[in-house]
């Protein structure tokens, strides 16, 4: 793209290396994105973020499109464009690599909003974990690898409103400028570390990730903490779910942001049924108690209203839960996991997650082809692990004819359940997500930022 147009005092010329220039357009009309597209034509990488405001609204979208190519980067504002179908073609064309760091958020959003399903994946984060890096945040490789300090000013912004300062813009563009310089290198490490194949098995699962709707009726089931109460305060609590989603939904606001978790919990135990009580609970907003107090007793006298047969209850556990010696068979496989993860200098979560060795603990492979079977575990897991795997659990008695395991655990978050190392010890931030800040909607934390540290 020739002529600088557009928002004044938006573009920027920046200096990746050395007198190397990197141009960044600001794009907000379908057509400086379609020439933008057009001038990038032909090639073979491409590095995307997309900005949303979960920090903010109730229901997350794409409020910002971040992407670069070697020699340049551009920003897509899609609120007056709508759905850049160009770029979509683009990120859908196997041969054409995208590079994201930290994808699954992106990739979630991306086919909520377009529709979109991105094809030939490499995730910075993903491979960084692969290669034992314990600080893999962007903003950990950016100085680990080119020496940046990025600034962290603008971490939490919202990027939902407008117009968006030239700083903000600057910002943002940062989250892709080196991002293929950066893929460059860890797919280097990678190959020199014989993981190339670990990573790349990785990134083909991440292909068709998208939001798995939750049923609104169960997720406060879900929410941290709800397995400590009783069978009546989860009754309350269901109720002051629905009615938090739904103020929510109306001020278009995210949930924790209406009113913490931890109010509703407190609420829900405390049962109250007067104003008064409602006030004494600590963090309860001032002015929520003032304009909804009626409402939010409501809420809890709707979930003592419940009789005592149709009480909340978690569903029940599967048949594998009652093997009395499921414990031990996890635990064995969690000695071999813990050694090969010394051996291989890798966090154990990024290793194996504990819910990939339950599934092999339900299994009981004999063989390296039943090992197969299960499908939670990846292929080069099995060849790092799995012979030692099958030898861990030769003691146990194979499974009874007919005792077939259950395809998937009732708890196994579908959002997560496609993420690998998703860091700890396996729980996927998705799903720590929508438990931490939203209880029915998708929602990535406020702490989630790439700049962060996992
Ligand atoms: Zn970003």
């Amino acid at each position: 793209m020739g002529e600088a147009r557009g928002h004044p005092g938006t573009r920027f010329v920046h200096v990746n290396r050395p007198g190397h220039a990197h141009p960044l357009d600001y794009l907000d009309t379908a057509q400086d994105v379609e020439v933008f597209l057009d001038a990038i034509a032909g090639t073979r990488a491409i590095a995307l973020d997309t900005e949303g405001a979960s920090f903010h609204k109730y229901l997350d979208r794409i409020y910002l499109l971040q992407l670069s190519v070697d020699t340049r980067s551009a920003i897509i504002d899609p609120l007056p464009i709508g759905t850049p179908a160009k770029l979509g073609a683009l990120l859908e064309d196997p041969k054409v690599e995208v590079v994201f760091h930290d994808a699954d958020y992106d990739l979630r959003l991306l086919h909520q909003d377009y529709g979109w399903r991105v094809t030939n994946i490499f995730d910075t984060r993903i491979a960084a974990q692969l290669l034992g890096l314990t600080a893999f945040g962007l903003a950990a490789l950016l100085e680990r690898y080119f020496g940046l300090k990025l600034d962290k000013k603008h971490q939490r912004a919202d990027w939902s409103m407008r117009p968006l300062t030239a700083d903000m813009l600057d910002y943002a563009a940062q989250d892709t400028r080196h991002l293929l310089e950066l893929r460059d290198l860890l797919r280097n490490e990678l190959e020199r570390k014989g993981r190339w194949a670990w990573a790349a098995e990785e990134f083909q699962r991440l292909e068709g990730t998208r939001w798995e709707p939750e049923d609104p009726g169960s997720a406060f089931l879900k929410m941290k903490g709800a397995r400590d109460l009783t069978r009546r305060e989860l009754a309350r609590l269901k109720e002051l779910v629905a009615w938090r989603d739904g103020i929510a939904k109306q001020l278009d606001r995210s949930t924790f942001r209406v009113m913490a978790n931890e109010v509703l919990f407190e609420a829900a135990r405390a049962g109250a049924t007067t104003r008064e009580q409602l006030a004494a609970i600590k963090g309860m907003p001032r002015g929520m108690l003032e304009r909804q107090h009626a409402e939010i007793l409501a809420a809890i006298a709707a979930g003592d209203a419940v009789a005592e047969a149709d009480l909340p209850r978690f569903p029940k556990a599967a048949k594998w839960d009652k093997d009395p010696d499921f414990d031990a068979k996890v635990a064995k496989l969690k000695t071999v996991r813990d050694e090969a993860a010394k051996r291989l200098e890798l966090d154990t979560g990024v290793l194996c997650a504990r819910d990939r060795l339950e599934a092999v603990a339900r299994r009981v492979p004999r063989t390296r082809e039943e090992l197969a079977e299960v499908k939670e575990l990846r292929r080069w897991q099995a060849e790092e692990m799995g012979a030692e795997f099958i030898k861990a659990l030769a003691e146990f008695a194979p499974r009874a004819a007919g005792d077939k395991a259950p395809a998937a655990r009732a708890t196994t978050p579908a959002a997560g359940a496609t993420t690998p190392a998703a860091g700890g010890d396996g729980s996927p931030k998705a799903s720590a997500a929508s438990s931490a800040a939203r209880v029915t909607s998708p929602s990535r934390p406020p702490s989630d930022s790439p700049y962060k540290d996992g």
